[in-house]
């Protein structure tokens, strides 16, 4: 499985300021393994010791999760539906910060059996979870690095001109 790469520098910091607005306890644990977070309404553990790209990566999924799958969708959703928008909302967001994130997330969506059909019908909904990580951790205009998916954020941004 490759892994996610990348300088999250920054990003690290507004995830988790991000995770502290929306009332979300995050903590790290090492007795969680094999598994990489845990999402438990209001409360977020991860697993300690990842590098930091994973750990973002990992973050936004169990974001992804606490966002989507404690209201009505959990019981509308199977676990198999769930699984795949949380890692579709991981990638979209690593992707528009620039990680590279290799083959992890298609595997892991692989071997929850997600396909494009599956991910059609969650398409909208993790776009909008997508689009309010993003929005919650995009840098000040002043610091922005020229990543593409910060041009709408950052209209003005020179980077971009
Ligand atoms: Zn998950």
């Amino acid at each position: 499985m490759t892994e996610v790469q990348g300088d999250v520098s920054g990003y690290r910091e507004r995830l988790v300021k991000f995770v502290e607005s929306h009332s979300i306890t995050l903590n790290y644990s090492d007795k969680i393994a094999p598994a990489k977070g845990l999402s438990q309404g209001g409360k977020i553990t991860l697993l300690s010791g990842m590098q930091p790209a994973e750990e973002f990566s990992t973050l936004v999924h169990e974001i992804a999760h606490e966002m989507l799958h404690r209201g009505d969708r959990r019981t509308l959703t199977t676990k198999q539906v769930r699984e795949t928008e949380a890692e579709a909302v991981a990638f979209v967001v690593c992707q528009s910060v620039g990680f590279q994130t290799g083959t992890t997330s298609a595997d892991y969506i692989q071997l929850w059996h997600g396909d494009a059909n599956l991910l059609r019908e969650s398409l909208e909904a993790v776009q909008q979870t997508a689009a309010v990580i993003l929005g919650g951790i995009a840098p000040e205009e002043r610091e922005c690095m020229g990543n593409v998916g910060f041009r709408f954020k950052n209209p003005d941004c020179r980077v971009h001109q």
